[in-house]
């Protein structure tokens, strides 16, 4: 363990909340310590109210903020003597506690305190911290884990049997505090779940953290329970993958009721896991602190059988839901991690960063459960006190928090000619309403065009099958399938009269605006095959379709020759569930190609000003990349889910089309 503590960088804070923060920050960038919004921590200050009078605060984590990136307004300020005074009742109900420690904070838009605030209020020191450190776990999910939590520790730390967070866990701290504390304790450890550590200074409690961790990695490393280097494994890849993928998320997603986003990872340490011989005994146990179930679910899934782990899943609520205090209905029965031989480790959630979410705990639980079996054996709790954290109406409202999810939340799709113009727009729109997108574009600055889980830019030449299908699977191990495909790459060459037309450019137009296009639905049509709400297709056309112009006939007949083939893909796939529409915009100026120059001497041509110029249409209004990116969405959306083979204009207008 290593304190990463500056004495300058603290002494730069202008108050114990400041201070507070910074070391709040040093605890949440150690992952081994804190995962996602677990852990918390606190500080008691002293503060005037509004009528003068000294009251003293219990500043506590907001649920719903990381430690790694908390600030002081992520702190919940609530009269700590209440507090106390709440420690004494002789039981709390989880919705009246809540209550309580939400009308007693002195700021009216603080977040909701942690759940564990009464805890911090009992512990008689200005400093708490408290993470659910890795090493600390790997030690007491073990069969002996409390005789080896002593054997390390003696009398620095209070040693408390696992209960539940909340009230009765808070009381329990505080009776098991008073009577087992004394000079030397530090710190307290829950079995199964963590560690506090606390003292008079932000420095003294961080860095009583960091030395009990500590103790307990040189004890794991002294009993050759520390690193296991993977052996080197060959990680299967290529087409065949890819589709087990697919057909994984779409199972997943059919058991869930809504589309998921299913992430590989595949290398030498999931494989070694995946591959080990007694799996389906130390996976097969739980997750090493019970707040990860939220997140993971109580057990992965091995393998690929999605409804026996669904019907495994049904049993274990039913087996356990009547000894809940009140009804709970069932959450769906998916899993969120699969470890499987070939696949490796994947990982499940709404969106993309949800699955992250899940991938990097399932990496801290392989460490984990790897060091506890090599002390004796991985012992998680019993599946009853994780299925009351599961169902935990307070857990279940942090997930709530989320809101309504967007339309495209948990779907994928794939956009090509990227980079600028009508295609990044599409890429923009896409990404607002929720999906996971993956942008292909010839110009490299594709790659970073967005940030953020949901994006995936990669150069690709389309006109190369071998790049287009790396390109496929990568987006397939990232996201798991694909839902969504927009068609929008294309060239548009020079104005050139059909007796001047050379076999060459026609053969260049033909082969990126049309032959590569054939070649993209085909490669996609068996992943669009399983996309949980039905495939889509949006081909981005062009008005020279129906109303062609003088001196465009290689790229009028190259957009004609696309759209025919998109009629015909919407006959043959319609029992798919696949829908393939088009869409014809005309006069988009806001692209790359139109430059300010090139918008002024055109206008001047027909003897018009450049606004004159750019809504010269029916309507006369400006089409814009935006307009026909957000047809293009709705095309995808349920407003369209009966409609294929249209072909629709996006023109403002054209009196050669109408
Ligand atoms: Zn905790």
């Amino acid at each position: 363990m290593h304190s990463y503590w500056e004495d300058a960088a603290a002494a730069a804070c202008k108050d114990e909340l400041e201070r507070r923060v910074y070391s709040s920050r040093l605890l949440g960038r150690d992952k081994t310590l804190v995962l996602h919004g677990g852990g918390n921590t606190s500080v008691k200050i002293s503060e005037k109210n509004i009528f003068g009078e000294e009251e003293q605060l219990l500043y506590v984590k907001g649920s719903g903020w990381d430690l790694e990136t908390i600030e002081t307004g992520g702190f919940a300020p609530v009269q700590l003597q209440y507090l106390q005074r709440l420690a004494k009742l002789p039981s709390l109900s989880d919705p009246e506690m809540v209550n309580q420690l939400v009308t007693h904070q002195t700021r009216a838009s603080a977040p909701v305190p942690s759940v564990e605030a009464i805890l911090h209020a009992i512990l008689p020191y200005p400093y708490v911290d408290h993470t659910h450190a890795d090493a600390i776990v790997s030690i007491t999910n073990t069969v002996d884990g409390e005789a080896t939590i002593r054997e390390i520790f003696g009398d620095t730390l209070v040693v408390i049997p696992y209960v539940m967070p909340g009230f009765d866990l808070a009381r329990l701290c505080a009776e098991r505090f008073a009577a087992e504390s004394g000079s030397n304790t530090i710190g307290m450890v829950l079995l199964n779940h963590g560690i506090f550590s606390f003292g008079q200074s932000a420095k003294e409690s961080y860095e009583r953290m960091i030395s009990l961790v500590g103790r307990a990695e040189a004890y794991l490393k002294q009993h050759g329970a520390w690193e296991f280097p993977p052996e080197e494994q060959l990680v299967p890849t290529g087409n065949d993958i890819s589709r087990a993928m697919a057909a994984l998320r779409a199972n997943v997603s059919k058991v869930c009721g809504f589309p998921v986003i299913v992430s590989r990872h595949a290398n030498d340490r999931t494989l070694s896991f995946a591959r080990r011989p007694d799996i389906a005994v130390i996976a097969q146990q739980g997750p090493a602190t019970p707040d990860h179930v939220i997140r993971t679910k109580r057990l992965p899934m091995l393998g690929r059988d999605v409804d026996t782990y669904a019907e495994q899943y049904r049993a274990y609520f039913d087996a356990l839901e009547p000894q809940a205090g009140e009804r709970k209905s069932m959450l769906d029965p998916a899993p969120r991690v699969v470890l499987d031989a070939e696949l490796g480790l994947c990982a499940i959630g709404k969106t993309a960063k949800d699955a992250d979410i899940v991938a990097d705990i399932y990496d801290h639980t392989m460490d984990i459960i790897l060091r506890a079996t090599a002390l004796g054996g991985y012992q998680a709790l019993p599946a009853k006190d994780i299925f009351d954290v599961e169902y935990w109406d307070l857990e279940q409202a942090k997930l709530r928090k989320g809101g309504k999810a967007p339309q495209f939340a948990g779907e994928v799709a794939l956009v090509t000619g990227a980079a600028s113009g009508i295609g990044k727009a599409c890429v923009e729109s896409l990404l607002a309403r929720g999906a996971a997108v993956i942008a292909l574009d010839l110009d490299a600055s594709v790659v970073s065009m967005k940030q953020g889980l949901n994006f995936l830019g990669i150069q690709c030449d389309l006109t190369s099958e071998e790049q287009f299908t790396n390109a496929l699977d990568q987006s397939v191990e990232r996201f798991g399938g694909l839902d969504m495909l927009v068609l929008n790459a294309g060239i548009f060459p020079g104005g050139c009269r059909i007796e001047a037309l050379n076999t060459g450019e026609w053969q260049k137009v033909m082969h990126i605006n049309l032959d590569a296009n054939l070649m993209l639905m085909r490669e996609c049509h068996p992943f669009l095959k399983l996309a949980p709400r039905g495939g889509r297709v949006v081909v981005i056309g062009s008005k020279n379709v129906p109303a062609p112009g003088p001196g465009a006939a290689a790229y009028s007949a190259s957009k004609a020759g696309l759209n025919q083939l998109a009629r015909v893909a919407a006959l043959e796939w319609g029992a798919d569930n696949i829908r393939i529409n088009s869409l014809h915009p005309n006069a988009v100026f806001d692209t790359g190609l139109w430059t300010e120059d090139v918008l002024a001497a055109r206008a001047k041509h027909y003897g018009l000003s450049v606004q004159e110029y750019k809504t010269n249409n029916v309507l006369k209004t400006e089409v814009t990349s935006h307009d026909v990116a957000e047809l293009m969405a709705e095309m995808c959306g349920p407003l369209f889910a009966k409609t294929t083979g249209a072909w629709l204009p996006v023109d403002g207008g054209n009196d050669r089309v109408i």
